[in-house]
């Protein structure tokens, strides 16, 4: 087991320090003392780092290539990458979303100027359908983030 450590300058007047701990097989664990890493979640310092990027970094950015090359077909490197893909799908379905609302919003003026009787008339099918999925897509894709999140936290410091 190898250990390498950093002190990256945060938000708070001391810097957070950043350990990552190499088990072996490519089973890396990071730890941050920031307020995030220590509520359990992923912060951008040891992201960063894994990223290559000194931002930050006061002291140990002589170990900075050792992370990534630690970090380069690792757990933690996969599950960050299932976790980017996630997102941009939740982006994804959050765009069709607006324009799904969008679409629904304009039908429902369209029809309501032509016809004040039925005001509804034409968005019965189709669009009410595709704004439902859409719903029902952004709901689920949220949820995985957070819950990706969550398990990447997890597996990050075990
Ligand atoms: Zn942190």
């Amino acid at each position: 087991m190898e250990n390498i450590e950093f002190l990256v300058q945060g938000s708070a007047k001391e810097p957070y320090t950043v350990s990552v701990v190499n088990r072996g097989k490519r089973n890396l664990s990071a730890y941050c003392t920031c307020p995030a890493g220590e509520n359990g979640l992923i912060c951008k310092h040891r992201t960063r780092i894994f990223a290559g990027d000194t931002q930050g970094i006061v002291e140990g950015i002589e170990n900075v290539p050792i992370a990534q090359e630690w970090f380069r077909g690792s757990d933690i490197e996969k599950a960050l990458n299932g976790l980017s893909s996630i997102e941009s799908n939740a982006k994804k379905a959050e765009r069709v979303f607006k324009e799904m609302t969008q679409m629904l919003q304009d039908k429902i003026h369209e029809n309501m100027t032509r016809n004040v009787n039925r005001p509804l008339d034409g968005i019965r099918e189709k669009p009410i359908r595709e704004y439902t999925e859409a719903a029902i897509r952004k709901v689920v894709t949220a949820t995985h983030v957070k819950i990706a999140k969550r398990q990447i936290a997890d597996a990050m410091m075990d």
